[in-house]
């Protein structure tokens, strides 16, 4: 005896009408088995139910007509084409199906068949549609169901091997077959409470809907069943991370932290104010923290973290920052360093840079306490860094590392405190998919006294009016960035680079000016040497590359230049933009940029007109859907059949609703490792498995 599970799970091989070359071409749409045809689901529907007489058909638009056959044939071409017609009656007209080289054609019709063809109708001498999806309507093979016509029809992606029909064809059988055997694994209550479809009939539904109106119910039960998987899924892991391991109960108040405070540049705005509530009581409670730090760029986010740093360092534990860049690092760094060493915390950085032995006497440093915050990029996961006590690990510009590494870090304390800082901010929905196990703080408002970055585009044309410009500009002491695309002169035509425009802007343009290049290519001495002179005012411009993208901070700095604008993300724009307005004086940001397609002007013109960074992130994620804004990779992001983070937000938000509330009604749901809930889980996402108790 199989059961339902097991029915579902037989290969796709099993299906009548799947031999093993098919099979071949099912494996690459990723269909193995019978389960995968049923949630195979369509990319769209056309609305063939409605039959036009054939005399009211307009030229042009596609239409469904139903006629009987009168006559059909084939006719060879020049050179091997063949063209088959078929003329079809109803009391109204006639009309013909056409079809080029397809001369097997001729075998599926039969005089006085009732047929419905379905297509874009055109007129040479006579109507006709060319290649027309056509469906028999009494034919000893569909019997008297119609599939491909004269109903609301499935349109399902494909590949080269698998043609339409024959999908369709298959998935009908598929899902006429088995859909009963979709045993319901969502509990009973909150199926009522969201009052979901049936599931067999969802399943029906979505691939075969009677009327048009059945398939937006049928889509929301099982955009619902994956969101809410996926979000059981977030929350167990949030619960293993928050109460399975105990973490540690940091003093909140001391006499550090109060030095800290008295020695502070600024005060903290309101929404910094409150995110370091948010932090203090994370750290306070004796679960571990994991909260997500965002803000736009220029918000302040680095003195918040100082603060965290400092709770930690009072209560004797060690710290670790860990940057994106070497630049960064080294930022922090100064920074740190400045504001933390007259309060006699001991701080260090760990760069590429190092000789071997200062680089082993840091390390033995770290391990004996004698540091107690250590600050590096991704060099610090390596695992000859140990901290004999570390309490937190704070990451900054959360998106250029992967989920992996982050356990990786937090797995070197025992079980730290952590804080993930994003100058991207996340739109809320892709922050509760892909960090769903986390907490978020946002700050929402700049510093006082910051004046918008007045943002332009322009072309080619007013380039040298713009060089006049910087020109009065670095006259009266203020400091540029000008951006490139490539380092070198690159196979692109026409493309300007960093190297051969900082020789030109130095020799030719503005000899009278300091001109500095930075590259990602440089040794790592000479790129700090060069952020430091730039930091310190000793030169007017800095040529760059990307490499600046992220988190350098230089108040004085107010002009950037973007060449080749339209080679840049939105939100890779936006951060660029972010490395000016820093200071009080009034800031610029100019994009140049010649040829643009389409999506690049429209890049461009949503820079123009905000500088909000959650607008900009939300278009930049419309733009370019979720996977490519976080680089597909190292993003975590699952893997969704049919729910989109986008445009099915209500759905998500409920489902995580619902699922954090069924785990915290029922904290020992995993126990029934059976449960339908439970295999279903553990089948989507495997990961889960270590929650399940052992056996
Ligand atoms: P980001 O959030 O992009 O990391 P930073 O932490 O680098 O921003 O802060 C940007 C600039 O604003 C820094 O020069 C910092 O010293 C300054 N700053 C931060 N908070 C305040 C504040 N409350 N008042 C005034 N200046 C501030
Ligand atoms: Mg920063």
């Amino acid at each position: 005896m199989t059961n339902n599970r097991q029915t579902l799970q037989q290969s796709a091989q099993y299906v009548k009408g799947v031999g093993p070359k098919r099979i071949q071409a099912l494996h690459k749409l990723n269909i193995f088995t019978v389960g995968d045809l049923l949630y195979y689901f369509p990319r769209r529907y056309e609305d063939r139910s409605q039959f036009k007489p054939i005399n009211k058909v307009t030229i042009g638009s596609v239409e469904t007509v139903r006629g009987l056959v009168r006559t059909f044939g084939l006719r060879r071409l020049k050179g091997r084409r063949t063209i088959f017609q078929l003329a079809i009656s109803d009391s109204s007209g006639v009309i013909y199906g056409t079809w080029f080289n397809q001369p097997y054609m001729k075998d599926v019709f039969r005089i006085g068949d009732e047929v419905i063809l379905h297509g874009k109708v055109d007129r040479y001498r006579v109507l006709q549609i060319n290649a027309p999806e056509y469906e028999i309507v009494k034919n000893e093979d569909d019997e008297d169901a119609t599939i491909h016509t004269g109903r609301i029809v499935p349109i399902y992606p494909l590949t080269l091997d698998i043609s339409q029909r024959y999908l369709r064809r298959l998935i009908k059988h598929v899902v006429d077959t088995y859909a009963v055997c979709a045993d319901e694994y969502i509990p009973a209550e909150i199926i009522s409470r969201q009052a979901l479809l049936p599931l067999p009939e969802a399943l029906q539904n979505i691939h075969f809907p009677r009327e048009a109106e059945l398939i937006e119910p049928a889509k929301k039960r099982l955009i619902f069943n994956e969101f809410f998987l996926l979000q059981l899924a977030l929350a167990l892991q949030r619960r293993e991370l928050k109460e399975v391991q105990p973490g540690i109960a940091f003093k909140i108040h001391g006499r550090l932290i109060e030095k800290f405070k008295a020695a502070l540049p600024f005060s903290l705005t309101a929404s910094q104010t409150k995110v370091v509530s948010e932090i203090e009581a994370d750290m306070a409670s004796d679960k571990p923290m994991n909260r997500l730090l965002q803000g736009d760029v220029g918000s302040g986010k680095t003195i918040v973290s100082i603060w965290a740093l400092v709770i930690c360092v009072q209560n004797g534990y060690q710290a670790a920052l860990m940057a994106p860049t070497e630049i960064l690092a080294e930022q922090h760094f100064r920074t740190i360093e400045k504001l933390l060493a007259p309060l006699g915390i001991r701080v260090a950085v760990l760069t590429s840079g190092l000789k071997k032995k200062e680089k082993t006497a840091l390390l033995q440093a770290v391990r004996g306490r004698s540091v107690d915050i250590i600050i590096g990029t991704h060099a610090l996961i390596e695992d000859d860094v140990r901290c004999k006590k570390l309490g937190l690990v704070i990451i900054d510009e959360q998106h250029k590392f992967g989920v992996a590494q982050r356990l990786t870090l937090q797995k070197k304390g025992m079980m730290p405190d952590v804080l993930v800082m994003s100058a991207t901010p996340i739109p809320r929905t892709l922050a509760i998919t892909v960090y769903g196990d986390l907490d978020v703080s946002t700050i929402r408002e700049l510093p006082p006294g910051r004046v918008p970055v007045e943002t332009y585009w322009i072309s080619e044309k007013k380039r040298l009016d713009f060089y006049a410009f910087l020109r009065k500009k670095m006259k009266e002491k203020d400091q540029v960035y000008v951006v490139y695309p490539v380092i070198e002169k690159s196979l692109v035509k026409d493309l300007k680079d960093a190297t051969r425009m900082f020789e030109h802007f130095r020799d030719t343009v503005f000899p009278e000016f300091k001109v500095g290049l930075l590259h990602g290519r440089m040794k790592d001495d000479e790129k700090k040497e060069v952020m430091r002179r730039f930091k310190d005012g000793a030169l007017d411009i800095l040529v760059a590359t990307t490499v600046i993208e992220v988190g350098i901070d230089v108040p004085n700095a107010s002009i950037i230049l973007i060449e080749h604008a339209e080679r840049f993300g939105l939100s890779q724009l936006h951060q660029l933009r972010g490395r000016v307005g820093r200071g009080r004086q009034k800031a610029y940001c100019v994009l140049l940029s010649q040829k643009e397609s389409e999506d690049a002007a429209k890049r461009l013109s949503a820079m123009t007109t905000t500088t909000d960074g959650f607008k900009i992130a939300e278009y930049d994620l419309l733009i370019r859907g979720p996977g490519e804004f976080f680089g597909t990779r190292q993003s975590g992001l699952p893997e969704l059949r049919i729910g989109n983070i986008l445009t099915d937000r209500d759905i998500l938000v409920s489902a995580r609703q619902e699922a954090f509330d069924y785990l915290g009604h029922y904290p020992g749901f995993l126990e029934h490792k059976q449960a339908p809930l439970n295999t279903e889980l553990l089948e989507r996402f495997p990961n889960t498995g270590e929650f399940f108790p052992a056996r």
